[in-house]
């Protein structure tokens, strides 16, 4: 479904990604995992068309997006729920939604709407409130049915569970694995990588801005170099 080969990005003259080839298949929950610095918001921003791609090549089913701008991608079907929730804090939960049906028409946004209701039913229960009242754990939820309301077939996420408690932690992943019984391609990225490996069917470590290791979810939880550098065990 999105296959990446050879990316190299960065910031003015330094680059921060070296060379990235990585692949997401269809239905598949996908996970980047690496320290802070790595390079993993930057590959997320390449993919969704927010920030430009040096060298190399990022297809999306079938089609080459390296150049195609993030309106474009969305509309293809590949949407983003950036790091740090970016949810407009001073609309209702509602409008937050609607925010992201823009390019469709009313009946089809309130279908889609019922269905993220029905993924993340607090959602409901908070429709008509203020997002900037939501919990931390709520809004990262809301951010992610945001995005879902383009009706994307992949689904780029960044951080879900940054600055959350365990247990809220553990409710946002567990909204991921429901998503992808929806039938949407995940690939999300993850500081928490025990977490993010223990719902990913593969997973991609990267390090200084290239991949060191990947292979099955199951392989690298099991890895003693990734133990012992990500996984503190
Ligand atoms: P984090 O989990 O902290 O977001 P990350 O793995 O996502 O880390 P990036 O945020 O992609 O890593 O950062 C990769 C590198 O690019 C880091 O060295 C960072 O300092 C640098 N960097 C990130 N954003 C910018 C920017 N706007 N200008 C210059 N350098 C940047």
């Amino acid at each position: 479904m999105l296959s990446v080969e050879g990316l190299r990005a960065g910031y003015g003259r330094i680059e921060v990604l070296h060379g990235i080839d990585l692949e997401v298949r269809s239905g598949e929950i996908v996970t980047v995992v690496g320290a802070n610095g790595a390079g993993k918001t930057t590959l997320l921003r390449c993919l969704s068309g927010v920030h430009p791609t040096t060298h190399g090549r990022v297809h999306f089913r079938g089609e080459d997006v390296t150049r195609a701008g993030p309106h474009v991608r969305v509309a293809r079907g590949l949407a983003q729920s950036p790091e740090g929730r970016q949810i407009f804090t001073n609309l209702t939960v509602e409008e937050n939604l609607r925010l992201g049906a823009y390019l469709f028409s009313d009946d089809r946004v309130a279908a889609d709407m019922e269905e993220a209701f029905r993924t993340f039913p607090v959602l409901r229960e908070k429709r008509a409130q203020i997002a900037g009242g939501l919990s931390g754990g709520q809004q990262q939820m809301l951010a992610i049915a945001r995005a879902l309301m383009s009706r994307p077939s992949c689904l780029l996420l960044d951080e879900p569970s940054l600055g959350l408690a365990p247990i809220l932690a553990r409710q946002v992943l567990d909204a991921v694995v429901t998503l992808k019984g929806l039938g949407v391609t995940i690939l999300l990225v993850e500081q928490n990588a025990f977490a993010a490996l223990s719902i990913a069917d593969r997973g991609y470590v990267m390090e200084t801005g290239r991949i060191a290791m990947s292979g099955p979810a199951s392989d690298l939880v099991a890895d003693a170099r990734v133990r012992e550098a990500y996984l503190g065990i």
